[in-house]
């Protein structure tokens, strides 16, 4: 019988028995075999992750579409799924972990460590709620809580400040959304999302066993939260991020408008819609409106259409509103 259990470290020991470990050693690596543990990890749930994405939302997306038919056609179609796969694959497939790990680890590490030194005050969570650490559930669930408060005020900055919706605005401009969706992005808006994220769970004392589960959870939820399905969680529409709170987010005029410095739109939270419902920017309307940026379909601006180009004009946008201040 599979025990199930073992199904993960068994995974992560296979791919670093038979593919990091002789490919590392191959490229005269060997110095890194011992850190590249944690990226088979993220690999084994990466691999997880698409299974649980192509075995359950793919289908539920052909049972209960959202639109059946999209806004784009054809080539363009194809050209627009075919980017959000890549995206995803870079992420779910711990690429992008990958190049974060080598290039910003250690510097995270000095500042953090010399922050410290220097007597900067933790604010470890056990600290505020001695009880917390008897309970492994309990501390996740308020992990999870205080992070999705932090990513709330993020994703409204995101729209607010015009050079992060400059880059904010590759995640947007997806006139078809489907469950691969969610990580098109652009990548310096990921690196500097992926940066905040470990700092904000290193300084809230996050264990790193549960921001794996974090970012897992994370991920899968906001998989399914742009998935093409007409689904809402009804009366506890309030309670977690439903397809239809995140797709109204989405829509084009309703659920974000940007104008430099006035802040417009719906649905920014990313697993919590209290935040929403707090701050008054909830919607619960039982819409589904076509998606996508208001400039985009009325051909005023283009985001590219295969990745590149979209990075591409992604820093182009960017450059031009740190220029202009607009
Ligand atoms: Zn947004
Ligand atoms: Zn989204």
């Amino acid at each position: 019988m599979v025990d199930w259990s073992n199904l993960l470290p068994q995974g992560t020991d296979f791919l670093m028995e038979w593919i990091a470990q002789p490919l590392m050693l191959a490229l005269g690596l060997g110095g890194w075999v011992e850190d590249s543990f944690e990226a088979c990890e993220w690999v084994v749930w990466g691999l997880i992750e698409l299974t649980v994405m192509v075995c359950l939302m793919w289908p539920i997306q052909k049972l209960w579409p959202a639109e059946r038919a999209s806004a784009l056609v054809g080539h363009q179609k194809h050209m627009a799924i075919r980017s959000d796969v890549i995206y995803t694959l870079i992420h779910r497939l711990g690429l992008f972990r990958l190049g974060f790990f080598v290039l910003l680890n250690e510097p995270i590490d000095t500042v953090m460590g010399s922050l410290h030194v220097q007597g900067w005050p933790t604010y470890h969570l056990e600290q505020w709620l001695p009880g917390l650490a008897n309970s492994a559930v309990l501390t996740f669930m308020v992990y999870v809580v205080v992070l999705d408060f932090f990513n709330y005020w993020i994703h409204r900055a995101q729209h607010q400040w015009s050079f992060w919706w400059a880059l904010h605005s590759v995640h947007h401009s997806q006139r078809v959304m489907t469950f691969w969706s969610d990580s098109r992005n652009h990548l310096l808006d990921d690196v500097v999302m992926a940066l905040l994220g470990v700092v904000i769970a290193q300084c809230i004392g996050v264990p790193p066993s549960q921001f794996v589960l974090l970012v897992v959870l994370t991920q899968l939820s906001q998989s399914l939260q742009h998935a093409n399905v007409r689904w809402s969680w009804g009366p506890l529409d309030w309670l977690w991020v439903s397809p239809r709170f995140h797709r109204f987010h989405h829509s084009i005029g309703a659920g974000h408008e940007f104008s430099p410095g006035v802040l417009g739109g719906h649905n920014f939270g990313v697993l919590l819609p209290w935040w929403d419902v707090l701050f008054g920017t909830a919607n619960f309307d039982d819409r589904y409106e076509p998606t996508g940026i208001r400039q985009e379909s009325s051909e005023k601006e283009s985001y590219g259409e295969g990745v590149w180009q979209q990075q591409r004009l992604g820093l182009k946008r960017l450059w031009r509103a740190l220029k202009f201040k607009t």
